[in-house]
C-alpha cells in the first residue's frame, strides 16, 4: 500500500484483517489532505447538481463507517465516536438565502430529508449564530468524526495487526506474471499485489494509466480554534457572500472552520484567503470574535475529472490505483478500503 493518508490506512487496514500481510508506505503518514480534513461525514450537506450517484455513495459509505468503528473498538479498545448531528444550513443575505433555497431543493429531489427551522420557534438551534440569520434548513443523515483521531485508532489497530509502516517515497513501481515490487531510495520490496493510495500526488515512476483517470489537487485550508461549544447541536453551514462556510463544533470548544478551495496546488496558507475565511466565519458566528486560535491546516484535495472517486485497475500487472476522492475522501474511506480487498481478492 502506497501512501497512508485516510485512505490507505483504512485499506491497509481492511486487507490485514481480512489476513493479507501489508507493507504501507509513507514518507509523512497522514499528513496530506487527510491532516486538513474538518472530518464531517454529511452526505446531506454536500450534494451538488449532477452528483446523485455521488451523494448515495457517500450515504453507504456513512453506514460502513459505524461497522469500522465496531471493528476497531474490538481491536483496540477505543472507540471512534461517529457525531450524528445533521447540519444547519444558513445564508447571511438575501441572495445567500436563494442559494441555500435552491439548495434545499437539489437535496430534496436526492432524498434528504430536510426541515426548514426558525428562531422564533427553536432559539437553542441557532446559538451563538448571527442575530441577523433569522431562519435555516435543517439536514439530517450528517455527522462528523475526528480525523486525527480515526488516525491514531487507525495506526494503532494496524500495529496490533502487523502491518509494518515503511517511512520512505516510494520512487519506482514495477510487475511482472507473479509480483509486484516498490522501489525507494534504500530498498526494494516485492508482494503479490501493490495499491497506490497517494491523494494527489504524481504517480510513482513506472506505473502506466489508462488515461481515464486524471488528478489533480484542488488546495483547502481548515482553521482550528478555541471558545466556541455548539458540540450538542447540527454542524453549521452557511453560504455568505457566495461562499460556503462551515463550522464543526467539537465538545470543549474546539471548533474546525472551513474550508478554501483554490484550483492550486502550492503548499503554504495564504494571508488574503485566511481572512477571506475569518471575515465569513465572523458574520456568521460573531461569538468566534473571541476564540483563540489554535493552528491553521491546509492540503489537496484529490479530484478527478468528474469529481466521483476512482480505485482502477493499472497495466501494471497487479497495480491498482485509488484516488480521486475530493472532498469526500474521509467519508468514502471505508468503501476505498472495500474496493481494494476486492481486487486484491478477486481470481486470477
Ligand atoms: C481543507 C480540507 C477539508 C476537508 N474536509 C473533509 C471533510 O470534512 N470530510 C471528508 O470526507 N473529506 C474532507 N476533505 C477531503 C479529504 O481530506 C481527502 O479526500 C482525503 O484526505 C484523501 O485521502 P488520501 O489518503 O487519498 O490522500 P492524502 O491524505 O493526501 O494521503 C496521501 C498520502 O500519500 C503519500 N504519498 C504520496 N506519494 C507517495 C509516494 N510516492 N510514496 C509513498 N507515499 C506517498 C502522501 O505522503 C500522503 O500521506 C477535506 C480536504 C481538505 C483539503
Amino acid at each position: 500500500m502506497v501512501g497512508a493518508g485516510i485512505i490507505g490506512l483504512t485499506s491497509a487496514f481492511r486487507l490485514a484483517r481480512a489476513g493479507h500481510s501489508v507493507l504501507l508506505f509513507d514518507p509523512h503518514p497522514a499528513q496530506g489532505a487527510t491532516w486538513a480534513a474538518a472530518g464531517m461525514l454529511a452526505p446531506s450537506a454536500e450534494v451538488a447538481p449532477g452528483e446523485e450517484s455521488n451523494y448515495a455513495l457517500q450515504k453507504s459509505a456513512v453506514i460502513k463507517w459505524h461497522e469500522l468503528a465496531d471493528e476497531l473498538s474490538l481491536m483496540t479498545g477505543r472507540r471512534l465516536c461517529i457525531h450524528e448531528t445533521g447540519t444547519l444550513l444558513v445564508g447571511l443575505d438575501a441572495s445567500d438565502r436563494r442559494m441555500t433555497d435552491q439548495f434545499v431543493d437539489v437535496a430534496r429531489d436526492f432524498g434528504v430529508d430536510s426541515l426548514d427551522v426558525t428562531r422564533d420557534r427553536l432559539p437553542d438551534l441557532f446559538s451563538a449564530i448571527s442575530p441577523r440569520i433569522s431562519s435555516g434548513t435543517l439536514l439530517s443523515g450528517d455527522g462528523w468524526i475526528d480525523p486525527d483521531e480515526a488516525v491514531s485508532i487507525l495506526s494503532q489497530a494496524l500495529d496490533a495487526l502487523g502491518v509494518r509502516i515503511i517511512t520512505e517515497k516510494v520512487l519506482r513501481i514495477t510487475s511482472d506474471r507473479t509480483s509486484v515490487s516498490a522501489t525507494t531510495c534504500d530498498n526494494s520490496y516485492s508482494g503479490v499485489a501493490g495499491i497506490l493510495a497517494t491523494g494527489s500526488a504524481a504517480l510513482p515512476g513506472g506505473a502506466v494509466i489508462s488515461g481515464q483517470h486524471t488528478v489533480r489537487p484542488v488546495h483547502g485550508v481548515t482553521l482550528r480554534v478555541q471558545g466556541v461549544d455548539r458540540s450538542a447541536l447540527p454542524i453549521v453551514r452557511a453560504f455568505v457572500r457566495g461562499h460556503n462556510f462551515y463550522m464543526v463544533s467539537r465538545p470543549g470548544g474546539y471548533c474546525v472552520l472551513g474550508a478554501t478551495q483554490e484550483e492550486r496546488a502550492e503548499p503554504g496558507i495564504q494571508v488574503g484567503e485566511l481572512a477571506r475565511m475569518l471575515r465569513d466565519a465572523l458574520d456568521i458566528v460573531p461569538e468566534l470574535e473571541t476564540a483563540t486560535v489554535l493552528e491553521s491546516r491546509f492540503g489537496l484535495r484529490p479530484a478527478s475529472q468528474d469529481l466521483r472517486p476512482f480505485f482502477e485497475v493499472l497495466a501494471n500487472d497487479g497495480w491498482a490505483w485509488s484516488s480521486g476522492h475530493y472532498r469526500h475522501g474521509v467519508t468514502l474511506a471505508p468503501l476505498a478500503a472495500q474496493w481494494a480487498l476486492d481486487f486484491v481478492e478477486a481470481p486470477a
